[in-house]
């Protein structure tokens, strides 16, 4: 007999389903239980006689069942999709659950976040969370689809790097043979070269950062979603930001509605809304909040602006060429061609135009406190033919919990590293 799939059961039908048990529940000479697969829930009816039915079942223990769906009113709506029931002919218990060290079927989640964590693989199994990661492979899968169809080509940057992209201290060092290594902070410098070369590049790469923070937005390890375009400058680019981050909010409306319910969520597709650095901070000082021209933002301010201007991705660009790496082009006046976008009260991504002239590249290293030498490569890759060019760079997870509002990153990351966790 065929497996069926529980989202696909219509009143009638002989069937053959496996899964695990969500719920028992004994009622004598019934036994009544929840079975989950990948597709949805359904409650079964185990009568006495019936094959199986001194089965010893425990929660999240793997069974295939025979039986007949019937038409049934049921309770348990938020859970089970549909009005029915399957009436069991036959359960066998594939394979018996151990005592679960933490609830898969609890209405609310209480147990704490770092336990679920030690527990990832039953804590994914809960519809909530699950409804999560259906999400960021929705949010993942846009994104590549939507540059594919604009006809960018995909990369791959590498992850093991010989010089820093960034050239700060938050790097993890690797051993390579003889040498030292580093695993990449950025596809940064690799995707320029793609696009100098191919014209319009994107890639999603995990990246490292060895920074000893501990902060509900950041991970030691995350994945970033880029593009890099020649022939583009920060204004015209910013735009590509809007348009994908839109529209991945519509496929998450169209073909999440299931998850946003689980999830008791109200999406909107976001506006956009573009201000200068300048203007940002001085709106951000009339509402309260005091920057000085040079100074990041604290998290604080993104908030602000995201309560400011709600539903809307806020980019900040003109950027002062301080507060941005060496590779961004310097406009002039200390500005530079760099931005950040915040949404749903965090970064969301940074970006900009780039520098594609090898000595102005000298200058902003030796001025950042870098040796060009060490740059030489990317330097050289210049001067055989570099058209102006500017890209972008979002944070997978960053995205999701900025969607999705979660309260901590780590949520929306299914196996996070963090300066505590390594495993698992
Ligand atoms: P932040 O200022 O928020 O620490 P950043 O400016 O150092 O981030 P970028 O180098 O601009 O980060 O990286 C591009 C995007 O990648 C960020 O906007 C963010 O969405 C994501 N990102 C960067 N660092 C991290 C991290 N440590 N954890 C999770 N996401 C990150
Ligand atoms: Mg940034």
């Amino acid at each position: 007999m065929k497996r069926s799939y529980i989202s696909d059961l219509k009143s009638g039908q002989k069937v053959l389903l496996k899964g695990w048990v969500f719920e028992i529940r004994e009622l004598g000479k019934m036994r009544f239980l929840l079975l989950r697969d990948s597709s949805g829930i359904v409650q079964c009816v185990l009568k006495q006689g019936s094959k199986g039915f001194n089965e010893e079942l425990t929660l999240e223990s793997v069974v295939s069942i025979k039986g007949k769906v019937k038409n049934a009113k049921l309770t348990n709506k938020e859970l089970t999709l549909k009005n029915i029931e399957i009436d069991i002919s036959e359960l066998k218990v594939l394979n018996k659950a151990e005592e679960l060290p933490i609830q898969v079927n609890e209405k609310t989640i209480t147990t704490g976040l770092d336990k679920r964590l030690d527990y990832r693989s039953l804590d994914i199994r809960k519809p909530k969370i699950k409804a999560i990661f259906k999400i960021q492979s929705t949010i993942i899968n846009t994104f590549r689809e939507f540059f594919y169809k604009e006809g960018f080509i995909e990369i791959q940057p590498p992850g093991i790097i010989a010089t820093s992209t960034e050239g700060g201290t938050d790097l993890f060092e690797a051993k390579y043979f003889e040498r030292k290594a580093y695993l990449a902070q950025s596809p940064q410098l690799y995707k320029q070269l793609g696009a100098i070369s191919m014209e319009r590049v994107f890639s999603t790469s995990p990246v490292w950062r060895a920074e000893k923070h501990d902060t509900s937005r950041h991970l030691n390890e995350a994945r970033q979603m880029d593009i890099e375009c020649a022939f583009y400058n920060d204004i015209e680019i910013m735009k590509w930001l809007e348009k994908v981050v839109q529209n991945i909010v519509k496929k998450i409306l169209k073909d999440c509605p299931k998850e946003l319910e689980i999830l008791e969520l109200k999406l909107k597709v976001p506006k956009a809304k573009y201000l200068t650095y300048k203007k940002a901070i001085d709106l951000l000082s009339r509402k309260g909040i005091k920057i000085k021209y040079g100074d990041d933002f604290e998290p604080k301010a993104e908030r602000k602006l995201c309560f400011l201007f709600p539903d809307t991705i806020i980019f900040t660009y003109e950027w002062p060429s301080e507060l941005k790496p060496f590779y961004i082009w310097p406009k002039g006046k200390g500005v530079s061609g760099g931005f950040d976008a915040v949404y749903g009260g965090v970064e969301i991504a940074s970006g900009g135009k780039r520098v594609h002239i090898p000595d102005i590249l000298i200058k902003q290293l030796k001025s950042k406190k870098l040796n060009p030498e060490d740059f030489k490569w990317y330097i050289d890759a210049f001067r055989f033919g570099a058209p102006e060019h500017a890209g972008w760079s979002i944070g997978l997870e960053r995205l999701t919990q900025a969607i999705l509002s979660l309260g901590n990153i780590r949520e929306g990351t299914l196996f996070p590293r963090d300066r505590r966790r390594l495993t698992p």
